[in-house]
């Protein structure tokens, strides 16, 4: 079994009522694109996904966080349920951004990748540690990496390597590391899950992935795909990072 390839936007807290354009002209690279060498995954803010889902069939959508609960005394939560309930395919979860500012435990982020799956949605699990942590990756990303159930099939996840000093500042692991620590991750999680699910799961980069950089990432044997956040606001940058598989 080939692992399946990813290019996903994270569009963050970015994105207006004008912004189903720019969805427009990525479906419409998408599309005409010859050989499509990954699945496009787009996760715009809660306020427009609903609309996005409706209007575009030919992309994929997903939320950025989700509740660990259904429903509830939860103001300003968003559950799995509600995305699944408006045919949300896919939800980022763990991005570092979130654990920093969210201050999200491995134990809650355990709690919301069960409740994605048993919603049906696919969870894109991020990690990654931070310049101080560097040292100490290993243990870093397997204590992260240990909020996934023990029991879970590689077709339910997709795990983001994002190294949180390359996030947004144009600063990239070099090509050697990334392919060591892409192996690296494959090598806990066959520890953690099993052999199986860490030869089949998806592992994509994340970190200032642009047009110039993602060719040579992406084709990386170990690297399944990139999770872009500022690359994926404008639309030609993105559509090139989409077409850059040899
Ligand atoms: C991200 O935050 O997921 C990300 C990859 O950001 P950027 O591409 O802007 O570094």
């Amino acid at each position: 079994m080939k692992r399946t390839k990813y290019v996903i936007a994270n569009w963050k807290m970015n994105g207006q009522k004008d912004s189903y354009k720019l969805v427009k002209s990525i479906s419409n690279y998408h599309k005409k694109m010859k050989r499509k060498t990954s699945k496009v995954v787009i996760c715009p803010p809660f306020t427009l996904l609903s609309e996005f889902i409706k209007k575009e069939k030919n992309i994929k959508f997903g939320g950025q966080d989700c509740h660990h609960k259904s429903e509830g005394a939860y103001t300003g939560s968003i559950s799995a349920k509600m995305l699944k309930s408006i045919n949300c395919q896919y939800v980022i979860l763990g991005h570092s951004e979130r654990r920093i500012y969210q201050k999200e435990t491995s134990q809650e982020l355990n709690l919301k990748i069960q409740s994605a799956i048993n919603n049906n949605l696919k969870v894109i699990y991020c990690i990654g540690e931070k310049l101080e942590e560097i040292k100490k990756r290993s243990i870093i990303l397997k204590k992260q990496l240990s909020s996934l159930p023990k029991k879970i099939e590689p077709k339910k996840v997709i795990i983001a390597y994002e190294p949180v000093w390359a996030i947004g500042t144009g600063k990239v692991p070099s090509l050697n590391d990334i392919n060591k620590i892409h192996k690296k991750i494959r090598n806990i999680l066959s520890n953690l899950v099993s052999p199986d699910f860490s030869r089949h799961v998806s592992i994509l980069y994340g970190g200032s992935v642009n047009a110039k950089n993602s060719a040579d990432i992406l084709n990386l044997n170990q690297v399944d795909g990139a999770l872009v956040g500022g690359a994926s606001l404008k639309s030609k940058e993105f559509c090139k990072i989409i077409d850059s598989y040899h």
